[in-house]
């Protein structure tokens, strides 16, 4: 059997549910609809609805802010909306996770959304707007706060769409080789190994001649070694962190440690 048959998801799979919840409804509709994400819709593997937060107003005004309590700039966004918005949505989709999209949240990686695509409830997430949100809805009523990186967005949206592009990517069905994810940036501890295409010589740039040796064990070692240069060069941070797992498997203390190369997990450390 093929990889991608093996890892073909069944044929009534239900789709992975991920509701937006937004000021700007539209912004969400419309990046959905292209590449991968919109083929994954259109095939039934996944199922996005973008919701407006102001249909949860509850004055004529249909009002989402307030200032702030203690004064300063801008405005903040009122809790009520978002509460109600955020309850109904767990009514139409059970188990969901509720994710509030914010600057001062924890840094979202590949690890978490590997985790999400795991969960059956789907996503549910929670874009603000203006100078943030009511601090109420992280404490009460989200699951978990993610960052997508240490700058300020002026909304949540494009965020929300990061989290969701990262995680539908990995939903069964969605990519054609999900064979490829193995061996993809940020799986292993590691960036991707550089990739190459035809022609052979671009305007005087050879690719490496190992690739086109047909030597799939000289190709396979060529690759992962350039993986490693090419992460302590770029990302040097991520680099001493799968040396320190390497060497740390090499100390004989605890021998039913799993050996692999790779970045700490959780529970390494039990
Ligand atoms: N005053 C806030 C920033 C508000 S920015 C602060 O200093 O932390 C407005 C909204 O954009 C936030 O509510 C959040 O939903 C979104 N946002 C901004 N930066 C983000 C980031 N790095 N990651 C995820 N969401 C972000």
């Amino acid at each position: 059997m093929s990889d991608s048959a093996r890892e073909a998801p069944p044929r009534h799979a239900p789709s992975y549910p991920f509701t937006v919840l937004t000021l700007f409804p539209d912004m969400v509709r419309q990046a959905v609809a292209h590449s991968i994400v919109g083929r994954g819709i259109a095939a039934g593997r996944l199922d996005v609805q973008a919701v407006d937060i102001r249909d949860f107003t509850t004055d004529r005004h249909r009002t989402a802010d307030d200032v702030p309590y203690g004064g300063g700039p801008g405005m903040v966004m009122k809790p009520e909306p978002v509460a109600n918005a955020i309850r109904a949505t767990r009514e139409r989709q059970p188990g969901a996770r509720v994710v509030l999209m914010s600057a001062s949240g924890r840094p979202f990686d590949q690890a978490t959304t590997r985790r999400w695509a795991d969960h059956p409830g789907g996503l549910v997430l929670v874009c603000g707007h203006y100078e943030g949100m009511d601090e109420r809805i992280a404490e009460h009523y989200a699951d978990d706060e993610v960052s997508i990186g240490d700058y300020v967005l002026s909304g949540g949206e494009l965020a929300a769409l990061v989290v969701l592009d990262a995680v539908a990517r990995l939903v069964p069905g969605v990519l054609g080789n999900q064979a490829s994810i193995a061996d993809e940036s940020h799986e292993g501890g590691l960036v991707e190994y550089p990739q190459y295409t035809r022609p052979p010589a671009f305007e005087g740039h050879a690719v490496p001649d190992v690739l086109m040796s047909g030597n799939h064990a000289e190709v396979a070692r060529f690759r992962r070694e350039a993986a490693l240069a090419k992460t302590r060069r770029a990302r040097p941070d991520l680099a001493a962190r799968v040396v320190e797992v390497v060497i740390d498997k090499r100390r004989p203390a605890n021998p039913s440690r799993p050996a692999r190369l790779g970045r700490p997990r959780p529970g390494d450390d039990q």
